[in-house]
Formats: C-alpha cells, structure tokens, sequence
C-alpha cells in the first residue's frame, strides 16, 4: 500500500484559463511560487466567441516580458480597427481605432489563446497540475485542503477559484448559486467558406429582436474559419422556450443581410452552448482563504460580452493581493475585502453602464431613437473610452 503524502503550497490557483493564467504570470512576476491545476491538458478548447478587447490588451501588456508582442506577432491571432454593431438592418454604430492606433479586436480560438497564455506560465514559480479535475475543496485551520481526480491531496494557504462559469470553489466555499437574470446563454460554431465578410476583418454584431433580445456575432478567423455566435439573457430563453440552434440557423438562413454571406458555407463541428456570467457585484468574491477571479466571480460585461480581458485583469489585481496576505501572513475575508474593493474600483462603473445598456436595448425603438440621436457622439467619445481601458 502507497501512503498519499500531501502536498504544500502558499498559493494554488484552481483553472488556467486566461483568469487563471495571468493570476499565476502575475504571481510569478512578483517572484511568488504556485500550484496551478486544471482539469484539462492544453492545448484545450472553450466555447467562446473567440473576439479579445479592451482589458485583454491591456492585461498582456501589464504582465509584461514579451507577452503582448508575442501574442501581436503569432499568426494564429488577426486583429481589426472596427466593430459593427448593427441596431437596425440598416443603421449601425462603429466602434473604430483613431488612425494611430492598430486595433480595436484581435481574433483568437481560444485552444490556441489559451495554450499560448499557458506556454507563458513561469517554468520557476509555477507549478503546474494539468489534467485532473479538483474535486473536494475544504476550509481547514491550517489552510485549504484539495484532492483531485487522481488521489493527489494538496493544502495552500490561500486559493483562486479562476475555474469558470461552474466554479467548484464558488459553490463548495463561497455558497454562490447561479442567477439566471445575471447571467447570458449562447450556442457558438465554426464555419468554412463564409463569403463577403465585412472589409478589414471588422467585427459584426448584430441585435436580433424576437421574443426577447438576442446578440448575433460573426468573426473572422486567422485559418479562414469564422465564429458565429448567438444569444441572450438566460432567463429570458428559458421563459419564451427559445431554441439558440433553430434561431441561428434560421437567421443564417434567412436574414437579409446575412444569409448571401453563408450561401456555399458549411459548418465545422457541431453546435456548442455555454454560460457567460455577469452578477459580480450581487455574489461573493472573497472567504477566508479564498477569493475568486474571472467567470467564477462573474465578471463578463453583460453588453458586450467581454470576459476573457476582465477575466485576466481580476487576476493580476488578485496576485498583487496574495502578495500582500503572504507579507502579513493574513488571509482572512476581511483582509481579502481589499481585492473585492480594488475590483469595484477597476470594473464598477463599466460593468454597471453594461448592464443598464442590455436592460435598455430590451426597447427596441426608444435604443435605436437613442442610438440614432446620439451616433457620432458614441463614435467619436468611444475611442478615448477604448483607450483608457485598453493597450497604451
Ligand atoms: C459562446 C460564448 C462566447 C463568448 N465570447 C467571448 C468573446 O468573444 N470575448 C470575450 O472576451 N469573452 C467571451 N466569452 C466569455 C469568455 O469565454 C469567458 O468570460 C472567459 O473564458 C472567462 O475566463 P476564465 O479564465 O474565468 O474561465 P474559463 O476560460 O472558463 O477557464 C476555467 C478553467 O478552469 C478549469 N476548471 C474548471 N473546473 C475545474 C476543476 N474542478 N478543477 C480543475 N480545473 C477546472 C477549466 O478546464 C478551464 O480551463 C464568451 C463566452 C461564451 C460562452
């Protein structure tokens, strides 16, 4: 018989997806050692619209080293100036990069995103754990006690739950319960020979009224490939019984201004749904011993879906907290409130305008009388709203 020896660490992050990944980049970065475990072995996959702005920018280039310049030079990632965002068959809002600047989106399947921010974990501090599952979590005296899938027992000081939409460790620690209200379903695909896509890789989006407000998105691909995605409030689908594969396949069929695109078009692989929480300000972040990063504390933007760059911010915002838990050896909730605080103060008012513009877009006509009347403002003051949360 092998007796299981447990092992210890002052930190484990828990997911490596890119919450995951820029909290350990970070923590490495301040020299801190680390256990970061995933379920999963990279290169993996994760349903996504696969469109990176604003923080994600902004996060690579606070986690330095030649991070932001590889991801600029890899030729897996495509990048572009303008999204559309389609109100009205015929009345749009571009969001455009001033001339100076290079984009304002960039293009990337998460399988490959994802492993490139895992091929960047530090090979010193980070120690890593791919490819079995967390499967009990325990606050105890002396620390959080995991086992994993494998029979591997671990005990850290303090953990990150950066694990997702389904995060174990805001179930098991912070007692969180998914809210359907705050929270988007979306069904995603892949599909090959999409014709006359909008020019220089511009994102299309568009608002799809049915029952309920729906987001129809198409972006373009480095391999050629395009993501099309479709959703909305969860509630919302649940209530009016709407099926996300028959609504998307029917527009892509049928919608006037985009069904000449998908003529001669096929599908990649199947239909794939998922979850994109939004409720953080409603639901814990922080416990004794814990605090929670990315989806797992809900920090997608309800609007426009942003989760991936929010996501690696928490984290770096999160590492710079451990580093001070570890300096006074305190990870008590109370101490953690400070990273909850540093949050609120990062993401509050954006998060905040982003879920009073979904609620305000459910009225189709007084948003586009709205939209209409106030177009070249929002393009023009936008860019100076990009910029301050995006790359320099
Ligand atoms: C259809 C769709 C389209 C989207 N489009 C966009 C978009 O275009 N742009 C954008 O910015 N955001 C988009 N999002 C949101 C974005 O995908 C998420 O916000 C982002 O992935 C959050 O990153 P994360 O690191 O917090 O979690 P994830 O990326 O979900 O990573 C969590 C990691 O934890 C691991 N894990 C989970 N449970 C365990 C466990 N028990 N033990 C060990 N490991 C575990 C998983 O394997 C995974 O690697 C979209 C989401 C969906 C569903």
């Amino acid at each position: 018989m092998t007796m299981q020896t447990i092992e210890k660490t002052a930190v484990c992050i828990i997911g490596a997806g890119p919450a995951g990944a820029a909290t350990s980049m970070m923590l490495s970065n301040l020299k801190i050692h680390h256990y970061i475990i995933d379920k999963a072995v990279f290169p993996r996959d994760k349903t996504c619209g696969d469109g990176l702005i604003l923080y994600a920018y902004k996060s690579m280039e606070l986690l330095g080293g030649n991070l932001f310049q590889n991801f600029l030079n890899n030729p897996k990632f495509i990048h572009s100036k303008n999204i559309q965002l389609h109100i009205a068959d015929n009345f749009r809002v571009n969001f455009k990069e001033s001339n100076d600047r290079n984009m304002v989106i960039s293009y990337a399947k998460r399988i490959d995103f994802d492993d490139f921010l895992v091929n960047h974990l530090s090979e010193k501090y980070a120690h890593k754990n791919f490819g079995s599952a967390v499967k009990t979590i325990e606050n105890r005296e002396n620390g959080v006690f995991l086992t994993l899938k494998n029979g591997k027992e671990i005990l850290s000081k303090v953990i990150v739950g950066a694990d997702g939409a389904q995060s174990i460790v805001a179930r098991k620690l912070a007692k969180n319960k998914p809210n359907s209200k705050l929270m988007s379903t979306f069904v995603c695909a892949y599909f090959k020979d999409v014709k006359n896509l909008p020019l220089k890789n511009d994102a299309e989006v568009r608002l799809v009224y049915k029952d309920v407000l729906l987001f129809f998105y198409v972006f373009p691909l480095a391999d050629g490939h395009v993501n099309v995605s479709l959703g909305g409030r969860s509630d919302q689908i649940k209530k009016h019984q709407i099926n996300l594969v028959e609504e998307i396949e029917h527009i892509i069929k049928t919608h006037n201004k985009v069904k000449d695109k998908f003529l001669g078009a096929t599908k990649v692989g199947s239909w794939r749904g998922w979850t994109i929480p939004f409720h953080f300000g409603t639901q814990k972040i922080v416990g004794d011993r814990y605090l929670l990063v990315g989806d797992a504390a809900g920090l997608s933007n309800a609007f426009y879906k942003e989760g991936i760059g929010t996501g690696m911010m928490s984290g770096i915002i999160a590492a710079k907290n451990i580093e001070k838990c570890l300096l006074q050896n305190n990870f008590s909730e109370n101490f953690l409130r400070n990273y909850e605080e540093e949050i609120k103060n990062e993401f509050h008012k954006l998060l905040k305008f982003s879920h009073y513009s979904l609620r305000f877009a459910n009225f189709k006509k007084p948003f586009y009388y709205m939209a209409s009347l106030l177009k070249s403002t929002i393009e023009s003051k936008s860019q100076a709203l990009m910029k301050k949360r995006s790359y320099k």
